[in-house]
């Protein structure tokens, strides 16, 4: 399965020769030796005697290439990366209710970093009928790791003028700023904006409250003020929507809200598949499973988050339902089983 990036449906997909061709002159040129750097380097073939040259050691894993093809019944799905980071330390972003020790005994048993906390940023695009479709946007351009998503996308053959609509679970700047490019450009010029009733009438509301949200009130202002630009800027292709919605046959909105007042989730259904695209019911592959009570340090409403972030692994772990998880280890496939007192995440083994 090496080639599972560039299988299931090359319409929508990349050949691998059209991958290689567009590295050859356009877009994409920039981003496959950056890609193909993040590889065990392979020794020359040998002359006798060479010595044998091991990879470096250290540095963050990165994806081998920024998109990762799959489906769901006959849609054609594909994760882009759109870059990643870590918060250091774990505590207080993961579980300020909890002390130090008892979130670090969860995360020892897990095998899970003390220090640090990786962060992925996996946006979904999704072939469906005649629309293609993302299901947020990243961070767009101007911060170091991140806001590969429009980059990706033509690397894995998508153009961005290609998509017909952009589905946004909620406007934190890792999902909603990557609307707009350089210079303040639409990213996607051609695309309808999805974003609830509640989230929108929140951020440009008269007075946004980020509530519990751990922010000094300088980047509280610097986020509300970059959310309303960005509105403001979508105005003509934006269109307001309610949890319950079927954008098109086989996507459904849920209402998830809690991490910020609007937030949404997607499930995306063809045949008997479902995939329940979680977006930001958890940050972090242990902390918020192991005791699904403990919050994150970004919420707007810590009560709230916590009641639909149960309620929705309750629903993913009992219909078994397939995962598509915003911030978990690229490519952000999995499944959820109860665990003790809590939940687990069972990452969906895949192939470079
Ligand atoms: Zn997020």
């Amino acid at each position: 399965m090496a080639d599972v990036e560039v299988q299931g449906g090359l319409g929508f997909a990349s050949s691998r020769r059209t991958l290689l061709a567009a590295g050859a002159g356009l877009a994409g040129a920039a981003m496959l030796p950056r890609f193909a750097a993040a590889q065990p380097s392979k020794p020359a073939p040998s002359a006798p005697g060479a010595a044998k040259t091991l990879p470096a050691p250290g540095g963050a894993p990165a994806p081998k290439q920024g998109f990762h093809a799959f489906t769901i019944g006959s849609i054609q799905a594909m994760a882009i990366h759109d870059g990643a980071s870590s918060f250091a330390p774990v505590h207080p972003m993961f579980a300020p209710e909890a002390t130090v020790d008892e979130l670090n005994a969860v995360l020892r048993d897990h095998f899970h970093p003390l220090d640090k906390a990786p962060i992925e940023f996996n946006v979904l695009a999704l072939k469906m009928g005649a629309e293609t479709i993302l299901i947020d946007t990243g961070f767009g351009p101007g911060q170091d790791g991140v806001g590969k998503t429009a980059d990706n996308l033509r690397a894995a053959g998508i153009s961005p003028e290609s998509v017909t609509g952009i589905v946004i679970t909620h406007a934190h700047g890792d999902h909603f700023h990557g609307l707009l490019g350089a210079n303040d450009s639409l990213t996607y010029p051609n695309a309808k904006v999805f974003v609830s009733r509640k989230e929108h009438d929140f951020w440009t509301g008269a007075t946004p409250d980020l509530g519990e949200t751990a922010l000094d009130a300088k980047t509280k202002g610097a986020w509300i003020a970059r959310g309303q630009a960005i509105f403001k800027k979508i105005q003509p292709n934006l269109q307001i929507v309610a949890p319950g919605d079927k954008l098109v046959s086989g996507l459904e909105l849920i209402d998830t809200s809690g991490h910020t007042p609007g937030h949404t989730s997607v499930i995306v259904t063809s045949g008997s598949e479902s995939v329940v695209v979680a977006g930001d019911i958890m940050h972090n592959r242990v902390a918020m499973l192991a005791n699904p009570r403990w919050t994150f340090s970004l919420d707007v409403n810590k009560k709230d988050a916590v009641k639909s972030r149960i309620a929705m692994f309750e629903r993913i772990a009992s219909e078994r339902l397939r995962v598509f998880a915003y911030h978990l280890p690229w490519p952000g496939l999995g499944n959820i089983r109860k665990q003790g007192a809590g939940f687990e995440w069972m990452i969906e083994p895949w192939a470079w």
